[in-house]
């Protein structure tokens, strides 16, 4: 029915996701009729490889849209009719909306960052900034320091070739001049030169505690940021806090994430402030 809206979220093991909470609270609050379900592979005994035929079945039962998690952020893709620009650069969709007959992937983790670090780093230097992790959240993160006028992303990762790959994705778009990979094992010499580092691995969560950053390559000049949200105090933020860096935790870009995926379903803006405090809540 006009007005009723149904989401789904798809990936592996989405059982602690706050999306559902977070996005039929925000519904709940605008007075609209919001229902988002959890379609966990895991629960439905599917692998990734039937991505296609569960987007085909929401399609068809009326879903108004999707998030999409791991591991089928990049599978999805061959099932959509069309992808917006940061999706297709990325080549990884976080949000499916069915539209007109169409289904359409965009990716609201890169806008969800560029909108965390416009607010929580507003001022701070972009000349340089190291992205550490060239998986999905990284590919969001260096786009979007890109996007808002970052003079130059150098991506670094245990697999050199995937930051490679992703350097040359982000540059064909960005200006090759602009963005550069290598190792995992070059961060200390590029920390020393840059402005800011964002750390986008997985070390940091409760499933693979520590930290990827040496604590001694921390200096109060700077800043530090965090795609990891579970914990939301991970120990490379309290190591960056103790050496005087300016610091952003990771749950403002999955607020925002969830913000513009919203909007994406309902053609509603929803409230970001009361959607950060209820994610401070949850
Ligand atoms: P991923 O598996 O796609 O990519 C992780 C990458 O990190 C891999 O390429 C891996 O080789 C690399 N890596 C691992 N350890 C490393 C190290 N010590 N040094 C250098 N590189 C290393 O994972 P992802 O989807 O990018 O997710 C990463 C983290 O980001 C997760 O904790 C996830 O929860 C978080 N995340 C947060 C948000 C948010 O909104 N805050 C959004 C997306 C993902």
């Amino acid at each position: 029915a006009p007005g009723a809206h149904l989401i789904g979220l798809i990936g592996a093991g989405i059982g602690p996701s706050l999306s559902p909470a977070l996005h039929e609270r925000e519904a709940d609050a605008l007075g609209l009729r919001y229902q988002y379900r959890r379609l966990d592979l895991l629960d439905l005994g599917i692998g990734p490889e039937r991505i296609g035929d569960l987007l085909a079945a929401a399609r068809l039962t009326g879903y108004t849209g999707l998030n999409v998690t791991h591991p089928v952020k990049q599978a999805v893709i061959a099932h959509l009719d069309a992808l917006a620009e940061e999706a297709a650069v990325l080549g990884a969709v976080n949000t499916v909306l069915f539209k007109g007959g169409r289904a359409i992937g965009y990716n609201t983790d890169a806008s969800g960052f560029a909108r965390s670090a416009m607010g929580g780093l507003a001022g701070a230097a972009l000349d340089r900034v190291v992205v550490l992790g060239a998986g999905g959240a990284g590919a969001a993160v260096a786009h979007a320091l890109l996007g808002i006028g970052a003079g130059h992303v150098l991506v670094l990762d245990l697999d050199t070739d995937r930051a490679a790959r992703l350097a040359d994705a982000l540059g064909a778009h960005f200006g090759r001049d602009r963005i550069g990979s290598g190792p995992a094992d070059a961060l200390a010499g590029a920390v020393a030169g840059a402005d800011g580092l964002v750390h986008a691995t997985p070390t940091g969560m409760a499933a693979h505690p520590g930290s990827a950053v040496p604590s001694g390559l921390l200096r109060p000049d700077l800043w530090v940021a965090e795609v990891v949200y579970f914990p939301l105090e991970t120990a490379l933020l309290t190591a960056a806090r103790a050496a005087g860096c300016r610091v952003l935790d990771g749950g403002r870009m999955a607020v925002y994430q969830a913000v513009d995926s919203f909007r994406l379903f309902t053609g509603t803006e929803p409230d970001a402030d009361r959607m950060l405090r209820h994610f401070d809540e949850l």
